[in-house]
Protein backbone atom coordinates (compact mmCIF):
# COMPACT_ATOMS: atom_id res chain seq x y z
CA UNK A 1 0.00 0.00 0.00
CA UNK A 2 1.64 3.61 -0.74
CA UNK A 3 1.91 5.47 2.01
CA UNK A 4 0.55 8.90 2.45
CA UNK A 5 3.07 12.14 1.58
CA UNK A 6 3.31 14.78 3.95
CA UNK A 7 1.05 16.93 3.89
CA UNK A 8 4.07 19.70 2.84
CA UNK A 9 3.94 18.09 -0.61
CA UNK A 10 1.07 19.86 -2.01
CA UNK A 11 2.18 22.80 -0.64
CA UNK A 12 5.92 23.20 -1.72
CA UNK A 13 5.89 24.25 -5.35
CA UNK A 14 7.45 22.14 -8.15
CA UNK A 15 9.86 24.55 -9.21
CA UNK A 16 9.96 24.85 -13.28
CA UNK A 17 12.70 22.62 -13.14
CA UNK A 18 11.01 19.61 -12.18
CA UNK A 19 8.28 19.78 -14.03
CA UNK A 20 9.06 17.62 -16.76
CA UNK A 21 9.88 14.95 -13.80
CA UNK A 22 7.46 12.05 -13.97
CA UNK A 23 5.61 12.28 -10.93
CA UNK A 24 4.69 8.85 -8.58
CA UNK A 25 1.12 8.25 -7.05
CA UNK A 26 1.69 10.15 -4.27
CA UNK A 27 2.84 13.26 -5.94
CA UNK A 28 6.01 13.59 -5.42
CA UNK A 29 8.41 14.47 -8.79
CA UNK A 30 10.59 11.60 -8.91
CA UNK A 31 14.59 12.33 -9.31
CA UNK A 32 16.18 11.24 -12.33
CA UNK A 33 18.41 8.84 -10.43
CA UNK A 34 15.64 7.48 -8.25
CA UNK A 35 15.79 3.60 -9.26
CA UNK A 36 12.90 1.77 -9.91
CA UNK A 37 11.76 -1.78 -8.91
CA UNK A 38 10.88 -4.34 -11.85
CA UNK A 39 7.42 -2.83 -11.87
CA UNK A 40 8.52 0.63 -12.83
CA UNK A 41 7.23 1.65 -8.73
CA UNK A 42 10.14 4.34 -7.85
CA UNK A 43 12.18 3.43 -4.78
CA UNK A 44 13.00 7.05 -3.76
CA UNK A 45 16.11 5.43 -0.90
CA UNK A 46 18.03 3.82 -3.76
CA UNK A 47 19.66 5.68 -6.88
CA UNK A 48 20.69 4.00 -9.92
CA UNK A 49 24.36 3.80 -9.92
CA UNK A 50 24.80 4.38 -13.66
CA UNK A 51 22.74 6.99 -14.04
CA UNK A 52 24.48 8.69 -10.99
CA UNK A 53 27.48 8.00 -12.70
CA UNK A 54 26.08 9.70 -15.95
CA UNK A 55 25.16 12.81 -14.10
CA UNK A 56 28.39 13.38 -12.61
CA UNK A 57 30.34 13.06 -16.47
CA UNK A 58 27.40 15.04 -18.26
CA UNK A 59 27.69 17.86 -15.14
CA UNK A 60 24.12 17.14 -14.98
CA UNK A 61 21.83 18.10 -11.57
CA UNK A 62 21.23 15.03 -9.40
CA UNK A 63 17.23 16.41 -9.51
CA UNK A 64 15.92 17.56 -12.68
CA UNK A 65 18.75 16.39 -14.97
CA UNK A 66 19.14 19.59 -16.78
CA UNK A 67 22.77 20.73 -16.93
CA UNK A 68 24.28 22.28 -14.00
CA UNK A 69 25.56 25.86 -13.49
CA UNK A 70 28.58 27.34 -12.58
CA UNK A 71 27.33 27.93 -8.81
CA UNK A 72 25.97 24.50 -7.84
CA UNK A 73 24.60 23.10 -4.90
CA UNK A 74 25.32 19.45 -2.78
CA UNK A 75 23.01 18.98 0.44
CA UNK A 76 24.29 16.90 3.04
CA UNK A 77 24.82 16.38 6.53
CA UNK A 78 27.34 18.60 8.65
CA UNK A 79 29.49 16.00 7.96
CA UNK A 80 29.63 16.03 4.55
CA UNK A 81 29.75 19.87 4.78
CA UNK A 82 31.86 20.92 7.09
CA UNK A 83 34.28 18.22 8.01
CA UNK A 84 37.58 18.13 6.70
CA UNK A 85 36.98 15.01 5.42
CA UNK A 86 33.85 15.64 4.37
CA UNK A 87 32.47 14.61 0.60
CA UNK A 88 29.20 14.22 -0.97
CA UNK A 89 28.17 11.28 -2.59
CA UNK A 90 25.12 12.71 -4.82
CA UNK A 91 25.54 14.75 -8.05
CA UNK A 92 25.46 18.82 -7.19
CA UNK A 93 22.00 20.56 -7.64
CA UNK A 94 20.51 23.25 -9.11
CA UNK A 95 19.63 25.56 -6.19
CA UNK A 96 15.46 25.49 -6.76
CA UNK A 97 15.96 21.70 -7.13
CA UNK A 98 17.95 21.19 -3.35
CA UNK A 99 15.66 23.50 -1.95
CA UNK A 100 12.21 21.23 -3.21
CA UNK A 101 14.47 18.20 -1.74
CA UNK A 102 15.34 19.51 1.16
CA UNK A 103 11.33 20.62 2.15
CA UNK A 104 9.62 17.46 0.44
CA UNK A 105 12.18 14.84 0.13
CA UNK A 106 11.09 12.58 3.07
CA UNK A 107 14.70 11.31 3.69
CA UNK A 108 15.68 15.12 4.23
CA UNK A 109 12.59 16.66 5.61
CA UNK A 110 11.56 13.85 7.97
CA UNK A 111 13.25 12.64 10.81
CA UNK A 112 10.95 9.69 11.67
CA UNK A 113 11.07 8.38 8.37
CA UNK A 114 13.96 6.44 9.86
CA UNK A 115 12.10 3.29 10.12
CA UNK A 116 10.87 2.35 6.96
CA UNK A 117 14.40 3.70 5.13
CA UNK A 118 16.06 1.02 7.65
CA UNK A 119 14.62 -1.67 5.67
CA UNK A 120 15.96 -0.94 2.52
CA UNK A 121 19.49 -2.56 1.45
CA UNK A 122 22.62 0.16 1.40
CA UNK A 123 23.43 0.69 -2.28
CA UNK A 124 26.81 -0.75 -3.44
CA UNK A 125 28.46 2.41 -2.94
CA UNK A 126 29.31 3.08 0.84
CA UNK A 127 30.47 5.92 2.68
CA UNK A 128 32.79 5.09 4.69
CA UNK A 129 36.00 4.60 2.51
CA UNK A 130 36.23 7.69 0.60
CA UNK A 131 34.97 10.29 3.40
CA UNK A 132 32.42 11.14 5.82
CA UNK A 133 29.21 11.67 3.77
CA UNK A 134 25.97 11.69 4.94
CA UNK A 135 24.12 8.54 3.21
CA UNK A 136 20.29 7.92 4.59
CA UNK A 137 20.45 4.40 3.00
CA UNK A 138 23.52 3.56 4.89
CA UNK A 139 24.32 5.29 8.25
CA UNK A 140 22.05 4.92 11.70
CA UNK A 141 23.36 7.89 12.95
CA UNK A 142 21.17 10.33 11.14
CA UNK A 143 21.47 14.13 11.24
CA UNK A 144 18.84 16.16 12.37
CA UNK A 145 20.12 19.16 10.31
CA UNK A 146 20.80 19.98 6.50
CA UNK A 147 23.21 22.22 5.25
CA UNK A 148 22.87 23.36 1.54
CA UNK A 149 26.43 24.63 0.47
CA UNK A 150 27.34 26.41 -2.81
CA UNK A 151 30.14 26.32 -4.77
CA UNK A 152 31.33 27.01 -8.19
CA UNK A 153 34.42 24.02 -7.87
CA UNK A 154 34.60 20.78 -7.13
CA UNK A 155 37.11 17.29 -6.92
CA UNK A 156 35.73 13.94 -8.17
CA UNK A 157 37.58 10.92 -6.33
CA UNK A 158 37.02 7.74 -8.77
CA UNK A 159 37.57 4.32 -8.09
CA UNK A 160 38.62 2.95 -11.37
CA UNK A 161 36.56 4.62 -13.56
CA UNK A 162 33.60 5.62 -11.82
CA UNK A 163 33.33 8.40 -9.60
CA UNK A 164 32.93 7.93 -5.93
CA UNK A 165 32.34 10.79 -4.17
CA UNK A 166 32.31 14.75 -4.64
CA UNK A 167 34.43 17.34 -2.82
CA UNK A 168 33.18 20.78 -3.05
CA UNK A 169 35.89 23.66 -3.24
CA UNK A 170 35.43 25.63 0.18
CA UNK A 171 35.05 28.09 1.92
CA UNK A 172 31.50 27.89 0.19
CA UNK A 173 29.85 30.85 -1.48
CA UNK A 174 26.51 30.11 0.16
CA UNK A 175 25.09 27.97 3.38
CA UNK A 176 21.93 27.41 4.23
CA UNK A 177 20.83 24.99 7.27
CA UNK A 178 17.50 23.34 7.45
CA UNK A 179 15.76 21.25 9.90
CA UNK A 180 12.43 19.42 9.41
CA UNK A 181 12.38 20.47 5.97
CA UNK A 182 12.47 24.53 7.49
CA UNK A 183 15.40 26.67 6.92
CA UNK A 184 16.61 28.18 10.36
CA UNK A 185 18.47 30.78 11.54
CA UNK A 186 22.52 30.95 10.32
CA UNK A 187 23.51 31.31 13.80
CA UNK A 188 21.71 28.79 15.26
CA UNK A 189 22.34 26.41 12.64
CA UNK A 190 25.97 27.29 13.15
CA UNK A 191 25.83 25.93 16.46
CA UNK A 192 23.72 22.89 15.68
CA UNK A 193 26.30 21.92 13.02
CA UNK A 194 29.55 22.15 15.75
CA UNK A 195 27.55 20.19 18.50
CA UNK A 196 26.71 17.67 15.90
CA UNK A 197 30.50 17.77 14.11
CA UNK A 198 31.48 16.92 17.92
CA UNK A 199 29.49 14.47 18.97
CA UNK A 200 29.91 12.70 15.35
CA UNK A 201 34.31 12.74 15.92
CA UNK A 202 34.48 9.96 18.29
CA UNK A 203 32.10 7.66 15.45
CA UNK A 204 34.12 8.93 12.36
CA UNK A 205 37.73 8.64 13.97
CA UNK A 206 37.01 4.88 15.16
CA UNK A 207 35.38 4.36 11.48
CA UNK A 208 38.87 5.53 9.56
CA UNK A 209 40.71 3.75 11.97
CA UNK A 210 39.45 0.49 10.96
CA UNK A 211 39.13 1.87 7.66
CA UNK A 212 42.88 2.37 7.42
CA UNK A 213 43.32 -1.15 9.24
CA UNK A 214 41.39 -2.76 6.14
CA UNK A 215 43.52 -0.70 3.84
CA UNK A 216 40.98 0.53 2.14
CA UNK A 217 41.11 4.09 3.14
CA UNK A 218 41.09 7.01 0.55
CA UNK A 219 40.69 9.80 2.33
ZN1 LIG B 1 17.93 20.60 -11.18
Amino acid sequence: MAEKPPRKVQHVPIPERMRSLPVDTRGYPVPVNVIRDRNGKPNFAANDESVRQRLFTEDRCGICGGKLLRGRWSVGGPGSALHPDGVFLDPPMHYECARYAVQVCPYLAMPSYGKSVSKIQPMSYGTSKTGIAYNPTVFSTRPDLFLLVMYVAQKLSYEGTAVRSLKPKRPFRSIEYWRDGVQIDESEGRVAAERYLLEQDAVWEAERKRNLRQGSATI
